[in-house]
């Protein structure tokens, strides 16, 4: 069996996280290395590595997924003003190779991103 990631360790509750949000879906959880004053990672609980692993089944899925972060953006007071990023790939700053969506608030954002 491959190694678990930490982000499938969490959804099994093997290691500890604030759940904010939870459903069949999804989870949503702090991110442990905030980069702004709101950072939460909204997952999947279905196992998919990145968007460029995702398919075409994974359509309402992931429609699912913005819904619950723009529900999370209003319930942590930046609806009027956040940043949803997607990393995707080593090259492209992934990390954790579960597919997730950072929600980054609360402070000024720059653009083009780094
Ligand atoms: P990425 O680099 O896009 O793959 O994002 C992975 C994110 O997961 C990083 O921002 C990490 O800070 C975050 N992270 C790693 N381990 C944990 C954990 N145990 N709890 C919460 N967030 C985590």
């Amino acid at each position: 069996m491959p190694e678990k990631t930490i982000f499938k360790k969490i959804i099994d509750k093997e290691i500890p996280a604030k759940i904010l949000y939870e459903d069949d879906l999804c989870i949503a959880f702090p991110d442990i290395a905030p980069q702004a004053p709101v950072h939460i990672l909204i997952i999947p609980k279905e196992e998919i590595i990145s968007l460029a692993h995702a398919e075409e089944k994974h359509k309402e899925l992931l429609g699912h997924l913005l819904l619950v972060t723009r529900k999370l953006a209003e319930e942590h007071g930046v609806k009027d003003g956040f940043r949803t990023v997607m990393n995707s790939g080593a090259k492209a700053g992934q990390s954790v190779f579960h597919l997730h969506i950072h929600l980054l608030g609360d402070r000024e954002m720059k653009w083009p991103p780094g």
